[in-house]
Parts: structure tokens; C-alpha cells; sequence
């Protein structure tokens, strides 16, 4: 029997903090061990020259996952972060010079697809697209969400029978189809497909091998919105920290961890940090990258690590390039978020995801945040955040030596398709963040932004479950473990490890 109450967590990003939160909330003590300064892992800001840039996610969608976070200690989000709802989402801008605004009413957006693909049947594909979209969400809260899952078997209950509603969600799924075959279904557009496509971008995937479940992702953001916290994405760590200190949750940054403590091969009962404090408890959450929490991180347990590596073939999701320009001058033609199509999806996502290597002509995301936030730029400026998905890091990749000629290209990219033939001129501050600096700023894998990729149009949709089945009290949150990465995936991951942990009752309280 343990006698002592006290959690681990193991990383202070967004998903150990929700675990933190969740497990505070319910009467747990706590301690978050971070090895960088900051608290929020790749949710962190970058201010300098007066502008201020959210370093790593921009796009809030589903909030109701932080809303149920601070719930379970009876509070109220809006009292921690003022959010604003964004629509028009998206603004994209295509190769033909042609620009489309993702709005997120679905019979709008159609009427508006009327106007641009005319005589196309886009329009009623898009309609019809949203219809399959919305059972797929469905499916995904039903089967797949705040649970810990780890394979198919976990999501139905095999004992209860196969009911005939089950089969049918079961074939709703359209296993072992692609999200790309399935959008091309229905969008005759090849521009409003490969719009559509850019859904599993959010997860680092190719829309070619994700699996069809993954076309959930546009509904669930035309239903619930794209969210904007004042004071930028950094507001939600910050909002979470807030709520966990007043909860008693012990913050300990600059503290990495160097390995669990596993008695007898087969629980964890503590932890080592880098410094040679021992700490014991009751339980562990993990937040590090849960490849990289096997691999490096349990060295007296080698059987359960080895377990786990070869339960199937971890690959990371893709890694990025992100440019933050301060501008003297806003360009008007911007929305908040807005998406600068490559020539040729099949020829972008071939390289990134299949080739491994950047794309000659990619897609580059934007964020011009001034227009919904003025204090991210000196009056009239803009801190244009630029975000262009690359492949995970491969050993030949060198970005000290391959940073300058990406550049150009992505600002090419920006100046043509874009629509910004003088961005050159009006660059007052610059920084950058490549595939080498996420991997070493965030002790990610391979560089990789978002966890693991989805890859597998059977089973790709699955991560390593949050309850350990190979370690007693070991839990794991973050972008690699269910339910996957984003923002409020890595929540939900949390409060599922936090919660599979509070129904184990692993702790004597
Ligand atoms: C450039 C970029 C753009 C993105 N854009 C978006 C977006 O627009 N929308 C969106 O929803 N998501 C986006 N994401 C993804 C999103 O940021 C992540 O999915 C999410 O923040 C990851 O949270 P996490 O819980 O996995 O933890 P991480 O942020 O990965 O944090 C894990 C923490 O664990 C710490 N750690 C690791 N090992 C140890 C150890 N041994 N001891 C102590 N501490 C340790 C690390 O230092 C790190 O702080 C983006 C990410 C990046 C980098």
C-alpha cells in the first residue's frame, strides 16, 4: 500500500498541466517537473523589437475541453482567459491567384462555393462533406474520446455485443479509406480539397495516408469554432498555471528528469531528477514524448520499455520551419489565419511525408494577429508569425546549412502567391525557429511538432494509450499518446491520465 498522495508529473506542457489541474482538482498533491525555464512547453511567446509572437500553436479549436479542466474544481474559463470567436477562419490563397474564406457556417460556406466553383457540384459536396464530417465527430466522442485508448479493442465494448448502431459507426468510419480519397468523394474543386486536406495538418499527416476517421477534424471546427485568447495562445498556459497554484499544485521548472523509479521491473514508484534529487509517488504522469519516456527514461524497467517499442512502429509526425517577421507595415489582405496554398498537394505532402525531404513549393500558414490583438505590433506593424509543415528530421538534415535557401523559397512563396511582393522591404525583425530547434527547445522526436503521425488508413488514428499497460502507475499526456497531438487533443490527454489515474485508485488519500 503507497501512504503517500503525491503525483508526479513529468513535463510542464499542456497536457501535463491538464493532468496537474485535473488531478489537483481532485484532492491529489502534485508536483509538475519542467526541464526548460517556462511552463507551457511549445506554447510559449517570443517578444522582442515590440512585437510578440505565439512561438508554437495559434489556432484554438474545441475550448470546451479547457472549459471541463477548470470545471473540476467548480470554476469558470472566462474568469482565467477572455477568448474571441474568429469567422471567417481561415483566408487561403491558391497557385490561379484565386482567394476563398473558410466561414464556418456550413450553409454560408456552401452559398459561397456556389460562387466560386459554379456548376461544379462543390457546393452540395461541401454540404455532403459536412453531413459525413458530423457523423465522424460524433463517432469520435462516442468511441474515442476522454478515454484512455490504445487500440481498437479498447474503444468497443467487445462483451456487450456488436449492436447494429455499432456496426454502423463501425463502417461510418470508412476504415482503410484515406482522408484525400474521401474529401475527393465529394469536392470536385481541387482547390477546395486541397483546402479540406489541410484539416490533418493539425495532427502533422499526410491527408494521404491519415485514415478516413481523421475528416471529423472539419466539423468538429465549423461547430465549435477557431478561438482566439487575448494575449495570445500563451494566455492558456499561463490560465492554467494560475488555476493549478491556486490548487497547490508545486511548479518545479528548470528541473528535468532523468529517469523513473521501477521497483521490481514493474512499478513506478518515483522519480530522479537531473540534479540526483530522488522523489518519491504514488504515481507518474509522463508528458514527455512517450517514445522518448520508454526509450530514455526507464532504464531499471528495460523488459516493459522494450514492451512498449515494440507494440508497432512509432513514427514522428511532421516538423516545421516557422519565421516570425516583424513588419513596419500591416498587409491588409490578411485575416487572422490564413493559408497560402502550394502548387500541388500530392507533390507537397509526397515530400514531406514520403521522400522526407522540404517541399520545393510548399504551403505556408500565417498568422497576422494585430487585426484581433494590437498590442502583438509597434501601431500600424505586424508580427506575421509563418509556419511551413517540413519532414520530421532525418540524419542528413543539416538546418544551419539548409535554413537560407528555405527561406527564400518560403518568402517567394509569400511575395507570389501571397500577395506581398514588397514582405522583403517592410521586415524590421526577424527570428526563426527550425526542425533542429523544436527537437532540442521541446525534447521532442525527431524534431516532430505534433507527437506521432496518424499514418495508416486502418489504424493510424491510434497512439499509445494514457494508462500504461506495460508499467503500474505510470500515465502518459502529450501529443504522443491518445488522443494525439493539437492543443486541445494534449488537454484531453491530461484529464485522461489524470482521470484513468483517479479511477485506478492508485493513491491512498
Ligand atoms: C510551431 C508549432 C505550431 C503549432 N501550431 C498549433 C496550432 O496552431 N494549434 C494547435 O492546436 N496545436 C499546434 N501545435 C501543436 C501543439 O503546440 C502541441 O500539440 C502541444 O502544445 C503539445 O503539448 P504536449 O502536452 O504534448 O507538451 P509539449 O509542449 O511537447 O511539452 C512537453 C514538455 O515536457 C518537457 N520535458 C520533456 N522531457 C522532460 C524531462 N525528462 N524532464 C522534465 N521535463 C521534460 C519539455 O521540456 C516540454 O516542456 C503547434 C506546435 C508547434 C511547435
Amino acid at each position: 500500500m503507497v501512504a503517500s498522495n503525491r503525483v508526479v508529473v513529468v513535463g510542464g506542457g499542456l497536457g501535463g498541466l491538464a493532468a496537474a489541474c485535473t488531478l489537483a482538482a481532485r484532492g491529489y498533491g502534485v508536483t509538475v517537473f519542467e526541464a526548460s525555464p517556462w511552463l507551457g512547453g511549445k506554447a510559449t511567446v517570443l517578444s522582442e523589437a515590440g512585437f510578440r509572437f505565439d512561438m508554437g500553436p495559434t489556432i484554438l479549436t474545441i475550448p470546451d475541453v479547457l472549459r471541463r479542466i477548470f470545471r473540476e474544481a467548480g470554476r469558470n474559463l472566462d474568469d482565467y482567459v477572455n477568448l474571441v470567436r474568429l469567422d471567417p477562419q481561415w483566408r487561403c490563397f491558391f497557385g490561379d491567384g484565386s482567394t476563398l474564406d473558410l466561414v464556418e457556417n456550413v450553409e454560408r460556406m456552401a452559398k459561397s462555393l456556389d460562387g466560386y466553383s459554379p456548376n461544379t457540384g462543390t457546393a452540395d459536396g461541401y454540404r455532403n462533406f459536412l453531413k459525413l464530417s458530423d457523423r465522424l465527430h460524433r463517432v469520435s466522442d462516442e468511441y474515442f474520446f476522454w478515454k484512455s485508448i490504445g487500440g481498437i479493442r479498447d474503444m468497443i465494448d467487445v462483451k456487450g455485443g456488436f449492436k447494429p448502431k455499432i456496426v454502423g459507426d463501425v463502417r461510418a468510419m470508412r476504415m482503410g479509406r484515406s482522408v484525400a480519397g474521401t474529401v475527393r468523394k465529394f469536392i470536385p474543386d481541387a482547390r477546395v480539397a486541397q483546402m479540406i486536406d489541410h484539416f490533418t495538418q493539425y495532427v502533422g499527416s499526410s491527408p494521404e495516408a491519415s485514415p478516413a476517421v481523421l475528416c471529423g477534424i472539419a466539423h468538429m471546427q465549423t461547430e465549435d469554432g477557431i478561438w482566439y485568447p487575448m494575449g495570445g495562445t500563451r494566455a492558456v498556459p499561463e490560465a492554467l498555471v494560475k488555476f493549478g497554484t491556486e490548487l497547490g499544485v508545486d511548479f518545479r521548472p528548470n528541473t528535468g528528469i532523468k529517469r523513473l523509479i521501477v521497483a521490481d521491473g514493474k512499478t513506478v514508484t518515483g522519480v530522479e531528477t537531473d540534479g540526483g534529487e530522488i522523489v518519491e509517488a504514488a504515481a507518474v504522469v509522463s508528458n514527455a514524448d512517450s517514445v522518448r519516456t520508454h526509450r530514455e527514461l526507464l532504464p531499471d524497467a528495460p523488459k516493459a520499455a522494450r514492451k512498449f517499442d515494440r507494440r508497432r512502429k512509432y513514427e514522428p509526425a511532421c516538423s516545421g520551419v516557422v519565421l516570425y517577421l516583424g513588419l513596419n507595415k500591416a498587409y491588409d489582405h490578411l485575416l487572422h489565419h490564413d493559408f497560402v496554398f502550394s502548387r500541388d498537394p500530392h507533390e507537397e505532402f509526397d515530400f514531406i511525408y514520403r521522400k522526407g525531404e522540404p517541399a520545393p513549393d510548399p504551403t505556408c500558414y500565417l498568422a497576422a494577429t494585430s487585426r484581433t490583438d494590437p498590442a502583438t505590433a509597434p501601431p500600424g506593424g505586424e508580427a506575421l508569425y509563418v509556419l511551413v509543415h517540413t519532414p520530421y528530421l532525418r540524419p542528413h538534415h543539416d538546418w544551419k546549412q539548409m535554413l537560407p535557401a528555405y527561406r527564400r523559397v518560403i518568402l517567394d512563396k509569400l511575395k507570389t502567391t501571397g500577395k506581398m511582393p514588397d514582405l522583403e522591404s517592410r521586415i524590421v525583425f526577424e527570428s526563426v525557429l527550425t526542425p533542429q530547434d523544436i527537437h532540442d527547445r521541446y525534447r521532442v522526436l525527431n524534431g516532430a511538432i505534433y507527437g506521432l503521425a496518424s499514418h495508416g488508413k486502418w489504424l493510424g488514428a491510434f497512439k499509445p494509450a494514457n494508462r500504461s499497460p506495460d508499467l503500474r502507475n505510470l500515465y502518459l499526456a502529450g501529443g504522443a499518446a491518445h488522443p494525439g497531438p493539437g492543443m486541445p487533443m494534449v488537454l484531453m490527454s491530461g484529464w485522461i491520465a489524470a482521470d484513468s489515474l483517479d479511477t485506478d485508485g492508485v493513491v491512498v488519500r
